[in-house]
């Protein structure tokens, strides 16, 4: 029988301080719509959606570098209304970049037979980067929703696209691609 991709949709960082907060990054809400679309269709053929939130803790590593931002508990660690979690999606909260350090996300995506992921959030080159680089180092087929992507500078955006195609054979697609049906499954072969 011919393998067919389950794909779960990964959302990182999409969080008060990262859009408009501590961290506010005006490129990030182009994405809000085409994410809230990616979503919807996601919930709709039965996709994961899992959310990968910072939720800092005092002396983290990142606040030498970013300062204090997405403290645990915090208002601004909370995901922005527009793209709030339904039921059945799943935070998990992290405290470096790469959404899969310590958060449970491997386990929870091999228990459901979750072989590719779709990365959404912020930033292409930091957290998105990250968590791309633990999936590809877990096995994942890695698929990039380019306007679900943002980062702080066109250049950052496109450097961390380049390097996740380059170096984990990342596809990277529109949401009209990603949610034309089947076409997933052949991106991620
Ligand atoms: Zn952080």
């Amino acid at each position: 029988m011919e393998h067919v991709a389950k794909p779960a949709v990964i959302v990182a960082d999409m969080l008060v301080d990262f859009v408009s907060g501590a961290l506010a990054n005006p490129a990030s809400q182009a994405t809000i719509a085409p994410t809230g679309r990616l979503l919807e269709g996601a919930r709709e053929r039965g996709w994961l959606v899992c959310y990968v939130n910072d939720a800092h803790l005092p002396g983290d590593s990142e606040e030498r570098i970013w300062g204090a931002h997405a403290m645990a508990g915090s208002a601004g660690a909370q995901v922005i209304p527009e793209l709030r979690p339904q039921p059945g999606d799943v935070e998990f909260r992290k405290r470096y970049y790469s959404g899969f350090h310590e958060t449970g996300l491997d386990m929870y995506l091999r228990q459901h037979g979750v072989d590719c992921v779709i990365l959404t959030g912020q930033h292409a080159h930091i957290c998105v980067q990250h968590t791309a680089g633990s999936a590809f180092i877990a096995g994942y087929r890695i698929v990039l929703a380019e306007d679900c992507i943002s980062a702080f500078t066109p250049d950052d955006q496109a450097a961390g696209i380049a390097y996740m195609e380059q170096m984990y054979g990342a596809v990277t697609l529109n949401v009209d691609r990603v949610l034309v049906d089947g076409f997933v499954a052949d991106a991620a072969r």
